[in-house]
């Protein structure tokens, strides 16, 4: 069950305006919840409440920061049920999607807290020519300062994790905006930070409307803005930024290619495919919305795949048996089910799903969808997978490569060097080889290039983004 209401929280404190913003339930519709609602005054507050709390941040020990990040591993882990919930009400995650989604929060932690107390930098030979006889160089990370976070509605814990966990690490004081869909999971782990000896000011996390939030993308004194979104809002912000660091997670239309000799049973391939595709109703920004398969194998795995796809229980995420949850709202599903009416009165043939039942769009699987429909241009962020055939394998490299976007690719092949070539070749922040695209543990550097992003996140990475190389030189005598 969620409280009846949740403070945000500014400078390390709670704090209960008369402002709210109501959360709804994503699969009833009905209000759950409501959380307080920060105007520009809060937003100008923490702001200079991070600025003052940049220098303890930076003085803060590793081991005090290890400390900090431990004490929230453990309480999310006494509290995984709870966060589950909370997940399942306010994104509409299935309960299962949602556990998943806890786990990984804490490995996000647990590998934040690691991180914190290895931080090395680089001797340096700077002795390169007779003019630098006797120098030596040494490099060590700095915190960049304050930063600002906004996150979205599709992984409300978790993505808000890879920002304020490495943060954390990092010693920068951060100002954070959740998703105004799903603010109360990362109110909740706010709820969690309070509790740490995090110095004053060090994190805010503050619902804002739009109007409100232009210091948290234009103000200098902060020194990053890490921004995880759509496409055009991620683009528009980073033109507003000024002078600060900018990384942006975006999204893609992430496609998977299955060779002639994929190097795994089709039966695994489908499962893989449908998990990649339906999981979480498609709302991942690596969710495989493109299957280009060799033409020998093409109609063995439609097959399976349309037979997984209807296997699939839509439903109350809250209801165990839920295998296919609602999407974010109507509008979106309506949105989604617009392009495929679009797609299927353009020739494309709909062998699985299409229909909508409020905000749930069942799990569909197309052929035959035009390349400039918006379904294969654009990114669905819902149930739909596309099909498509091929016979000669850079052609399929060409097409995944046709799009504005590059986050992830999946290939199956037994053939090391087409897995090569792939890698080469694909424009994309990471290929997967044996498996789709949707693949992610929260060590591993991601981020997209082209329409897709600039930076990485994984834990380690973005600590890099976090802090600045600061260079020592000596002279011997
Ligand atoms: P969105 O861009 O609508 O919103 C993201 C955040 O930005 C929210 O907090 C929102 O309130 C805020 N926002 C929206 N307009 C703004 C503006 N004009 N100024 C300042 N802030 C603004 O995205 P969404 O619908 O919440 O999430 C879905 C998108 O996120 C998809 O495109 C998906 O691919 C992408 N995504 C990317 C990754 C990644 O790691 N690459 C991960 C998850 C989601």
């Amino acid at each position: 069950m969620l409280a009846e209401r949740y403070p945000y929280y500014l400078a390390n404190r709670p704090r209960q305006p008369n402002a709210e913003l109501a959360v709804t339930h994503k699969y009833s519709g009905e209000v759950v919840t409501r959380v307080a609602l920060a105007d520009a005054a809060a937003v100008e507050e923490a702001i200079a409440a991070a600025v003052r709390a940049a220098g303890p941040m930076r003085k803060l020990a590793p081991y005090a920061r290890q400390a900090v990040l431990e004490h929230c591993v453990r309480r999310f882990r006494e509290r995984a049920e709870e966060l589950a919930l909370a997940l399942a009400i306010e994104a509409g995650k299935p309960l299962r999607d949602a556990r998943g989604e806890v786990d990984r929060l804490i490995d996000t932690f647990k590998a934040a807290a690691e991180e914190a107390v290895r931080g090395g930098g680089e001797v340096l030979n700077l002795e390169v020519s007779q003019r630098a006889a006797g120098y030596r160089g040494f490099t060590q990370r700095v915190p960049v300062g304050p930063c600002s976070f906004i996150t979205p509605f599709n992984f409300p814990l978790n993505l808000v994790a890879h920002k304020v966990a490495p943060a954390i690490a990092a010693g920068c004081p951060f100002i954070l905006k959740p998703s105004d869909r799903t603010p109360v999971s990362a109110l909740l782990m706010a709820e969690v930070l309070a509790e740490t000896d995090l110095p004053e000011g060090a994190f805010s996390v503050l619902p804002v409307r739009l109007e409100d939030i232009g210091p948290l993308i234009e103000d200098d004194r902060l020194k990053l803005l890490s921004f995880t979104g759509s496409e055009k809002v991620g683009w528009e912000l980073k033109a507003r930024a000024g002078r600060k660091k900018v990384v942006l997670e975006l999204g893609g239309n992430a496609a998977c290619v299955v060779d002639e000799a994929p190097g795994a049973p089709l039966d695994v391939i489908a499962d893989r495919v449908a998990h990649g595709a339906f999981f979480q109703a498609g709302q991942s920004c690596i969710s495989v919305q493109r299957v280009l398969v060799h033409a020998s194998l093409y109609d063995a795995l439609k097959e399976q795949l349309v037979a997984r796809a209807k296997a699939l229980r839509p439903g109350n995420p809250s209801d165990e048996a839920t295998t296919l949850g609602p999407m974010i709202d109507e509008p979106a599903a309506r949105r989604l089910e617009g392009w495929i009416q679009e797609a299927a009165r353009r020739g494309a043939r709909v062998l699985a799903g299409g229909g909508r039942r409020g905000s749930v769009l069942e799990a569909t699987v197309l052929e035959g969808v035009p390349d400039d429909a918006a379904l294969s241009t654009e990114e669905a962020f819902g149930p739909v997978v596309l099909l498509q055939p091929f016979h000669d394998f850079d052609a399929a490299l060409a097409l995944v490569n046709s799009g504005r976007f590059g986050l992830q690719a999946g290939l199956f092949t037994q053939d090391l060097s087409r897995a090569m070539k792939a890698w080469d070749e694909l424009e994309v922040g990471g290929v997967v080889v044996g498996d789709v695209p949707s693949f992610r543990v929260d060590t591993m550097p991601y981020g997209g290039v082209k329409g897709s992003g600039i930076g990485r996140e994984g834990v380690k990475y973005a600590i890099e983004d976090m802090t600045e190389l600061r260079l020592l030189v000596l002279r011997q005598a």
